[in-house]
């Protein structure tokens, strides 16, 4: 996507550089009334008129196709909103432009394009026309690549099922809901693609994936260009109507009263929807009660967050897919020490992929330390000693004093010796900085303690356990 620069902020922005030639020009003015057109075709006239049709073209600098709209607010929502979509339809038009330089401004004085009176010519063939839910729907988000386990199986079941007989009573709505990056979105979009893969027959199933986001977008510019009744219309055409993320709809009262009236019209009509949000409908505070409640209505089923066993069969699969041979070690050494969710340990995966790729290397674990040294440093941060230490201080029912406390009694220094085998193993806090946080021992205390605790777990299988549920406690 195109960089934010402001007129005249940049060396690429002076007048020389977006000199053409007047036939150049030309062909570049019609070019631009080919995107423009395709625009059009694309998102429909309400959104084009409301965002787009101030979009002007100031010129080609280099790669980039240069284009302005009146204020920065614009700019920025243009960019963010159709910025990768507009730089597509410019490559098709115009395989040299590569990207697209968003500019807030006012227009320049050249000739304008050919206006739209209607479109210019019919959108190229090969645009795909903007067809719900598909143009919104990640390839790879499908039921063949979820990786189930314990944390998300019941929500992975719901999905399949919702998939196989939308708006069966007792499961609509479907409610998921959990963390950042657990696979809602992944399990919405596998529902949305197992509807539209179905073998043909009956009825296609029209299926609208949108973030509650974009819906409130979407009737915000409904109402500007007053076209709210097409905007309901089309919505309430659908058989599946998928929301994702909704607690973005809190606080925004307009767009969930009108969110409630198109659910209630839906669900009336034997509809289904899905709904994902990171909290439950009761947790959701600032919806309001009625929509609430009808949110709960259906069946409601949470993601938990990962288990050691869930982020290493996920990584495994993962890594098989991109056919590269990653080391057990190393599955599941991410597996252990990038716990936040499975967004990362995915992004950490696929860094270790391209760097293996690029440099035909094997994945080792020397390299896995080496390539992720800032994702796993940015983990470390993540669980504190005194963290450590209160779970621990659970676990054994003692109390949390006794971490620092001189007493020597098995009953407490035991765990007290275990919280300082996990604080080494799970902090980047050294020796000394750790013997600190038990009441200012020495870091040969903390050694001891890290070398009894290691000989204790290969004999007795039943403390081992113990320590390996409570690392897992600190690392979900
Ligand atoms: P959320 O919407 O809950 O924030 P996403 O669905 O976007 O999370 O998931 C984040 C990333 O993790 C995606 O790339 C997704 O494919 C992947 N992911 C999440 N859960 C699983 C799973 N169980 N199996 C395979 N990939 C998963
Ligand atoms: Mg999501």
């Amino acid at each position: 996507m195109g960089m934010n620069l402001e007129i005249g902020s940049s060396d690429k922005s002076n007048g020389a550089s977006l000199a053409v030639s007047w036939q150049n020009e030309t062909r570049l003015a019609e070019q631009w009334a080919r995107v423009r057109a395709c625009l059009l075709a694309e998102v429909g006239e309400v959104e084009y008129r409301t965002w787009l049709k101030q979009v002007s073209f100031a010129g080609l600098a280099g790669d980039e196709a240069v284009v302005m709209l009146p204020t920065r607010f614009l700019r920025d929502w243009v960019n963010k909103e159709y910025g990768e979509l507009i730089a597509e339809f410019w490559r098709q038009v115009n395989p040299a432009v590569k990207r697209v330089e968003f500019r807030a401004g006012a227009p320049s004085a050249r000739p304008a394009a050919p206006d739209l009176a209607e479109p210019a010519q019919p959108a190229l063939a090969a645009t795909p026309k903007r067809q719900e839910p598909v143009s919104a729907l990640d390839q790879r988000f499908t039921f063949e690549t979820f990786v189930v386990g314990k944390p998300n199986e019941f929500a992975y079941a719901c999905a399949r099922r919702v998939a196989e007989a939308p708006a069966t009573p007792g499961f609509n709505p479907l409610f998921l809901y959990g963390g950042v990056g657990l696979g809602k979105t992944h399990l919405m979009h596998a529902i949305a693609w197992e509807l539209a893969a179905r073998p043909g027959g009956g009825r296609a199933v029209s299926v609208a994936y949108m973030s509650a986001e974009r819906f409130m977008y979407r009737f915000i510019s409904a109402l500007r260009s007053q076209s709210t009744l097409e905007f309901k219309n089309e919505l309430r055409s659908v058989d599946v109507l998928m929301i994702d993320d909704l607690q973005f709809l809190i606080g925004k009262d307009n767009t969930q009263e009108e969110f409630f009236h198109t659910f209630n019209a839906l669900v009336d009509a034997g509809k289904q929807i899905v709904i994902s949000a990171d909290k439950s409908p009761s947790d959701l505070s600032g919806l309001e009660d009625r929509l609430r409640t009808r949110l709960g209505c259906g069946m409601v089923a949470d993601l938990h967050a990962t288990t050691f066993e869930l982020r290493y069969s996920i990584l495994e699969a993962k890594a098989q897919r991109a056919g590269v041979e990653v080391p057990a070690k190393v599955l599941e050494f991410l597996a252990r020490k990038i716990t936040s969710n499975n967004r990362e340990l995915e992004g950490a995966l696929n860094r270790l992929v391209a760097h293996a790729n690029l440099f035909s290397r094997q994945v080792t674990l020397d390299t896995a330390h080496e390539v992720l040294h800032d994702v796993l440093k940015a983990h470390d941060r993540k669980i504190s000693i005194q963290e450590i230490q209160k779970r621990v201080c659970e676990h054994y029912n003692i109390r949390l004093a006794e971490m620092s406390s001189a007493r020597r009694a098995q009953n407490v220094a035991r765990p007290r010796q275990v919280a300082m085998y996990l604080a080494k193993q799970l902090t980047s806090k050294s020796l000394p900085d750790i013997g600190r946080h038990f009441g200012n021992r020495d870091h040969t205390t903390v050694m001891h303690a890290v070398a009894r605790v290691t000989e204790l777990a290969e004999r007795d299988a039943a403390f081992a356990e113990d320590i390996e549920l409570l690392r897992r406690m600190l690392e979900t």
